[in-house]
């Protein structure tokens, strides 16, 4: 089993997540958004830090690489499709590959649209899968270096997972997240429960994830885009999914 802990860090509530096998001791960080930070916390638990799993590009997810890597050792593991754009890359990952942290096993899955590369890793045994800026709990990253179908078919991938995965998301924008949704579904219960759950949580200074597939399937826009409830709302009864994804991310885009 993997110990996981979990903290947000800085002004745009990116969310830490470091993970350690039992068995072997082997460390995880997903993402590198603050190298002090990630170090802190690691010295904090007692932990080393062996690899680096590292789903997209952007600054905020690969900050920390090298100090990380000179002080601990890491072995950095990263989309292949991205190594030139994210420092001290070891080892490139493309889709099906799988990647060990101690006797855990992650599956690579390609997850293009917030960037070209973006990839997710997914534990079936673990029940677990880290998502980066593809999947938000009640959104979804902003879509930079794709189509926006592209994006919509990454999300299918990961809806498609079992209902139990829990899912961490490489920000918490959960409360924003969520105001935007109740536009779409204000007659959504689930959605409506999930939003005084996140209320609480922030108030105590908790974060708001993991979420779950399931969880998301019930309340996350993006997930719903082929639902005739949500179709409607937009206006778009009998849309094709992609194109209702589409409009709905347009709309987010521009939402305040
Ligand atoms: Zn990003
Ligand atoms: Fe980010």
């Amino acid at each position: 089993m993997l110990a996981i802990d979990q903290s947000i860090f800085g002004s745009d509530d990116n969310f830490i997540v470091l993970v350690r096998d039992d068995a072997t001791g082997q460390t995880a960080a997903i993402d590198a958004v603050d190298g002090h930070a990630i170090a802190e916390r690691l010295r904090q638990l007692g932990w080393g830090l062996d690899l680096i799993l590292v789903t997209h590009h952007h600054r905020d997810h690969t900050a920390g690489i090298a100090m990380l890597k000179g002080e601990f050792g890491a072995t950095v593991v990263a989309p292949a499709a991205e190594a030139g754009r994210i420092p001290a890359v070891d080892r490139g990952v493309h889709e099906g590959d799988t990647v060990n942290v101690g006797r855990a096993i992650f599956e690579v899955i390609a997850t293009p649209g917030h960037t070209a590369g973006h990839v997710a890793y997914w534990s079936a045994e673990e029940k677990l899968a880290f998502v980066g800026d593809t999947l938000f709990s009640l959104g979804c990253g902003r879509v930079f270096e794709t189509p926006l179908e592209t994006m919509w078919t990454s999300l299918l991938k990961l809806r498609a997972l079992p209902r139990d995965t829990a899912v961490y998301c490489g920000h918490d924008y959960t409360a924003a997240n969520g105001r935007f949704a109740l536009t779409l579904e204000p007659s959504n219960l689930d959605l409506e429960a999930r939003m005084a759950e996140v209320a609480r949580l922030r108030a105590d200074g908790r974060p708001t994830l993991p979420t779950t597939i399931g969880a998301e399937q019930a309340t996350n826009p993006f997930f719903r885009a082929d639902k005739p409830r949500l179709r409607r709302a937009i206006g778009m009864a009998g849309g094709d999914p992609a194109a209702v994804f589409a409009e709905i991310r347009r709309r987010k885009d521009s939402f305040s």
